[in-house]
């Protein structure tokens, strides 16, 4: 582990709310973005969770011969609510994402629209990524995702190995992992 959490007292919980980790809801979600870019894994859902894929030597679901699929994951912000959450999102939805990397160097500040194609739970997203006028040092600090989800998936000490790839990569890989017709997306809880 390269990042250990020792302290000398419980955390304080009151000043640093444990982040919730929220996929688009059934028509929308929309925040401002407080990560620089986005971070993501290969992911299973596998015994009713979604957990990260530790490499085809170590992961049971993989041995399992379970689909993985990419998911990408941003801090965005509700400044009407002062909320902060991790936002999950698929590859689809990378598009209008690595769209605006290409004309900002960062995310940071900008607000993301995060939208469904159709009125359905399951339906796929795309995001749109818009200016804001909230300056970037008016809105909170940039969490730490890796941390966040390692909390979530309790896996602290697999995640740091599990790999880290763009959605080009998983493209790459797709006709050995995505057989045609295995499956459609899980409808979001
Ligand atoms: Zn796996």
């Amino acid at each position: 582990m390269d990042d250990t959490n020792w302290t000398d007292r419980p955390p304080d919980t009151k000043s640093q709310p444990a982040l919730t980790l929220k996929r688009t809801g059934p028509t929308k979600t929309v925040g401002i973005c407080l990560s620089n870019k986005p971070i993501g894994t290969l992911v299973h859902f596998w015994r009713g969770r979604t957990r990260p894929c530790l490499g085809p030597l170590l992961c049971e679901a993989c041995h399992d011969g379970q689909t993985r699929r990419w998911k990408g994951y941003l801090a965005l912000y509700n400044p009407d609510e002062r909320k902060v959450w991790i936002h999950e999102f698929t590859e689809n939805a990378y598009g209008g994402i690595g769209e605006a990397l290409e004309s900002f160097t960062s995310l940071r500040g900008h607000w993301i629209r995060f939208e469904r194609t159709k009125p359905v739970s399951n339906a796929p997203v795309v995001a749109t990524v818009s200016p804001s006028k909230s300056p970037s040092d008016t809105i909170p600090e940039d969490p730490d995702i890796k941390q966040v989800l390692n909390r979530i998936w309790d896996l602290e000490d697999q995640l740091t190995t599990a790999p880290e790839t763009s959605p080009t990569e998983v493209k790459e890989l797709r006709p050995a992992l995505y057989p045609r017709g295995n499956g459609q997306p899980r409808a979001v809880k």
